[in-house]
């Protein structure tokens, strides 16, 4: 029989990144084959979709017969991944999924590793948050363990905390306390490692936030002399190796004074590294596949001074958006609704002050 050189990638999830990763895939002659309940997802446009619950034996049984599974979301049922798991290599290992989908779990690795965070507590109980609330003080920020995104699922306590009403509004799930940051900005580290243990880091990413959705990432972020980088990628490098992590993964951090502290991780593609696809030598889409299929990882160096822009619940004008200079337009595929990501806009810069201005021009323009 004639050798084939196609390699095949099962992914949990068919929305915008499981899109941009089956975009990835091509050049390579890699085929994402996506599973998803949601029929005609954003993946859907461009690779095979198997429409059906994550836990569907015969939809699970079919992904297991690619050469490697990965997934684009946290929340992927523990018992399908721990199915894939015995029968195909599943990359990022799901031991990842396990810390990156319960806050408390994923600050206590945090902390374990010597990876600073904001000081944090437990609470299980109305009195277990009403202890939690007298030692960390106010301000503080109030969040479900699990099933938190994009901000939801929490609350900024400003003052006196009637603990009883908080936990009734909570409606009794397990909670972390954590206290509040003032920090000067927002950063994050796109890493990733391969199979073979290649480790590569991109550059910093300063990411402003509007109703706690992403808005605007600035890669190599500004000011980032005096070790931020280093910093960052040494935590990052001490939770790659302590998951024995494959696969691309996001670490969220606050910048406070000089200093970084790790405010989440996501074993995925992220958002904040969306810049990639033309601001970076390969994208993380490509060295996410690259990385789970055991090949050679690409530069991860920026080119130029890339900025990315996202389009959240209002589809832009294509024409107007394709004016401004150096911009690339990726449309997910998905009806307008409000707070729905449906596609971002990156911004290729030759300069730090071109990026300021180009950035302010696509602004203006898309402001309604
Ligand atoms: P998260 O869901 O943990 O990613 O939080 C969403 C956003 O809330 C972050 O991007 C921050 O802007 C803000 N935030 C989260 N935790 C804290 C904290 N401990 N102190 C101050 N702001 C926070």
């Amino acid at each position: 029989m004639a050798e084939r050189s196609a390699l095949r990638v099962g992914l949990l999830g068919a929305g915008q990144l499981g899109r941009m990763l089956a975009l990835a895939g091509y050049p390579l002659d890699v085929r994402c084959l996506l599973l998803d309940p949601t029929a005609d997802s954003p993946g859907s446009h461009v690779a095979e979709q198997i429409v059906a619950e994550y836990t569907d034996p015969a939809a699970l049984a079919r992904l297991a017969e690619c050469d490697v599974v990965s997934y684009e979301f946290e929340n992927v049922p523990a018992s399908a991944a721990a199915w894939l798991a015995e029968r195909v290599p599943v990359y990022p290992p799901p031991a990842a999924l396990e810390v990156a989908r319960d806050r408390l779990h994923e600050k206590t690795r945090f902390r374990d590793l010597g990876i600073p965070t904001a000081r944090f507590k437990s609470a299980e109980s109305a009195q277990e948050l009403e202890h939690a609330l007298s030692e960390l003080g106010v301000p503080a920020l109030i969040k479900t363990r699990t099933l938190g995104y994009d901000g939801k699922g929490q609350l900024l306590l400003r003052d006196a905390p009637n603990a009883q009403a908080i936990w009734g509004r909570f409606r009794g799930v397990p909670l972390i306390v954590e206290e509040y940051v003032a920090f000067q900005r927002e950063l994050s580290l796109i890493a990733v490692r391969s199979t073979r243990g290649d480790v590569a880091f991109y550059p910093l990413v300063q990411n402003e936030h509007r109703d706690g959705i992403l808005h605007l990432s600035q890669a190599p972020a500004p000011n980032t002399e005096g070790g931020l980088q280093h910093t960052a990628e040494d935590y990052a490098s001490r939770l790659l190796a302590s998951l024995d992590y494959a696969g691309v993964l996001a670490l969220e951090l606050f910048e406070v004074n000089g200093a970084l502290l790790a405010n989440e991780m996501a074993p995925r593609v992220h958002n904040s590294g969306h810049w990639t696809i033309e601001g970076a030598e390969v994208s993380q889409f490509e060295n996410h596949l690259r990385a789970i299929l055991g090949l050679p990882l690409g530069s991860t160096a920026a080119r130029g001074y890339p900025a990315m822009l996202n389009l959240i619940g209002n589809l832009p004008d294509r024409e107007r958006v394709l004016a401004v200079p150096g911009a690339h337009l990726h449309l997910y595929g998905k009806a307008a609704r409000a707070g729905r990501k449906l596609g971002h806009v990156t911004l290729s810069c030759n300069t730090a002050e071109q990026r300021c201005e180009r950035v302010d021009a696509l602004l203006r323009m898309l402001s309604p």
